[in-house]
């Protein structure tokens, strides 16, 4: 099923075309991978689509229905939401604090919990996608970027988000962890999210997509399935 699409958008800084003509879609279940070089237009693109910016011509549609999000929470009140590379993690908070910071604001769904029940559901919501950390008090400052990265984004599965954008999430990361990540992600794929995957590192795209859209000085250069670009399924 067809979560979010773009038609024909685009997006004007001035003089300056960021994005001409971008149409995607996103499926549940289905990770689709944006790949382009600085300056294609790919931090143009999660901005729209998380709300921060918005677009100068096309249609963007939720479920359907035609939207003009004004602001982020727009975005996550209709189940978008988005890992930035910075991960919004505060680096002396423990593990727990951090997977339940702003809560409040993710449609009230942050119910009576007790500290210890938080802790219990920090650490099963993270282990459920194989990420094992034992104590939920370490402060996630001193956690790999891969387990950061983790937490990020299963804060935001586990607070109801329909649709994932990851903004190059294995970006800052070696070998080992950007496999953790990877596949992590391709679990939260496989619980029936749809992903946007940016990045800039094919291999990893390869390794999880399912559908490829590159994107170069603003246009889409390609758009293809994974059997289209020569892959296995
Ligand atoms: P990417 O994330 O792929 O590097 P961006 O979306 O950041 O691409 O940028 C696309 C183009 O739009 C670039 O030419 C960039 O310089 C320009 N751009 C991005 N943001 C702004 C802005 N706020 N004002 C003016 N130009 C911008
Ligand atoms: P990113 O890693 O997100 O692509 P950038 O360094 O490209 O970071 O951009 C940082 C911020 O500056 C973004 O908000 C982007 O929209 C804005 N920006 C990028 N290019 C320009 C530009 N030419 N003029 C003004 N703002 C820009």
């Amino acid at each position: 099923t067809e979560i979010l699409r773009l038609t024909d958008v685009g997006k004007s800084y001035g003089n300056v075309h960021a994005l001409r003509g971008v149409s995607l879609t996103v499926r549940q279940g289905e990770i689709t991978c944006v790949l382009g070089d600085n300056g294609a237009g790919k931090s143009t693109l999660i901005k729209i689509i998380a709300g921060l910016h918005q677009h100068s011509e096309g249609v963007v549609m939720v479920n359907g229905e035609e939207i003009h999000f004004s602001s982020p929470r727009e975005s996550l009140d209709r189940g978008i939401a988005t890992v930035y590379q910075d991960l919004a993690l505060a680096p002396l908070m423990s593990v727990w604090r951090n997977f339940f910071m702003g809560a409040e604001i993710r449609r009230g769904l942050l119910r009576s919990l007790d500290v210890s029940a938080m802790k219990r559901i920090a650490g099963e919501e993270l282990l459920r996608m194989g990420i094992d950390i034992p104590d939920m008090d370490r402060p996630v400052g001193g956690l790999s970027g891969g387990q950061r990265q983790c937490i990020a984004i299963a804060r935001a599965v586990y607070f109801g988000a329909k649709v994932l954008i990851l903004d190059e999430p294995t970006a800052a990361l070696g070998v080992k962890q950007s496999g953790v990540v990877l596949k992590y992600v391709a679990r939260a794929r496989d619980a029936g999210l749809g992903v946007v995957f940016i990045t800039h590192n094919p291999h990893h795209a390869y390794l999880v997509g399912n559908h490829f859209v590159i994107l170069n000085r603003g246009l889409v250069s390609l758009d293809a399935s994974r059997s289209e670009v020569g892959l296995e399924q």
